[in-house]
């Protein structure tokens, strides 16, 4: 099942081109009084949500995806948990890059772990990337990205991916620069989810899908989800060691080789096998 958010807060079922509107599925969710979960009650409540989704799509309007304001898949993540460095070939260009390294050692994942972004940061396709700090260097990262579907906490490796709802493509952007990556890449507008999600049974094991992204049409990055250092069901498994992962949190499991600098007037280009494409236009931050 793909699903997608869009407009205002419309559920969208994605068929091909088309998006069915599903939201009267909604209707279902628990009614909550504060204070309110702190996990996504889509996500959830998603198997419980399924059949709803399905009988709506009967008789919902039908909507070309290409006319559609498509929103983050997840609206409330509670956490934005992300790996560093987490393929070899980006490894090695950041370690022999200046520009990336700034000045630091590159440290290997195993070495430095996760790191958090504000969940702030987060927006769908359609909004498009704003640039804060024009006179340095911008970076786009392409991701495979993991939406956690039930609390995990202490899982063994061997059942990680259980917990995985389903996957959306990511752009992890980052301004280069001496501060903490939890602050550099938490600015707003720096976290894209989109362009819908795919649940996990569409994927199966999400270790043999290419990442291609590319800028204006020029190809950037182009490499495959077989080559992370540190798998998805075991990036699942540490992480769950420090902190229990909630439904709706977004695992954002590292980028590969090709970053590279984006302006103001830029359109990326971002695709991953199964998980669709998306294009998201960059911006200067609008003054005030
Ligand atoms: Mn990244």
């Amino acid at each position: 099942m793909k699903l997608c958010r869009f407009n205002d807060n419309r559920l969208g079922l994605v068929e091909g081109d088309h998006v069915i509107d599903v939201t009267s599925a909604l209707d279902a969710l628990p009614a909550h009084k504060y204070p309110m979960p702190r996990n996504d009650q889509l996500i959830e409540n998603l198997a419980m949500l399924r059949p709803k989704i399905e009988e709506a799509s009967k008789s919902g309007p039908k909507l070309p995806l290409a006319g559609l304001a498509l929103l983050s898949p997840v609206a409330n993540p509670g956490k934005v948990v992300a790996a560093p460095v987490n393929y070899q070939a980006h490894y090695d260009e950041a370690e022999f890059d200046p520009e990336i390294r700034h000045g630091k050692d590159i440290v290997k994942i195993q070495t430095i772990g996760l790191f958090l972004k504000a969940t702030s940061s987060i927006v769908g396709a359609s909004h498009g990337v704003e640039l804060v700090h024009l006179d340095r260097r911008n970076d786009h990262e392409i991701e495979l990205v993991a939406i956690i579907g039930k609390p995990a906490r202490n899982v063994k490796v061997e059942n990680a991916l259980d917990y995985v709802a389903g996957y959306c493509i990511g752009l992890d952007m980052t301004v280069r620069g001496a501060e903490e990556r939890s602050m550099r890449k938490s600015i707003d507008t720096f976290t894209v989810l989109g362009p819908y999600m795919v649940t996990a049974d569409e994927i199966g094991d999400p270790h043999d899908l290419n990442l291609a992204l590319s800028v204006n049409g020029e190809p950037r990055q182009n490499n495959n989800t077989k080559n992370l250092l540190i798998k998805v069901r075991e990036l699942i498994a540490w992480a769950s060691i420090y902190y229990t992962l909630q439904p709706g949190d977004v695992f954002m499991t590292g980028t590969p080789d090709g970053v590279g600098p984006v302006v103001p007037g830029d359109t990326i280009d971002a695709r991953i096998d199964k998980l669709g494409a998306m294009q998201v236009k960059v911006r200067a931050q609008k003054a005030g």
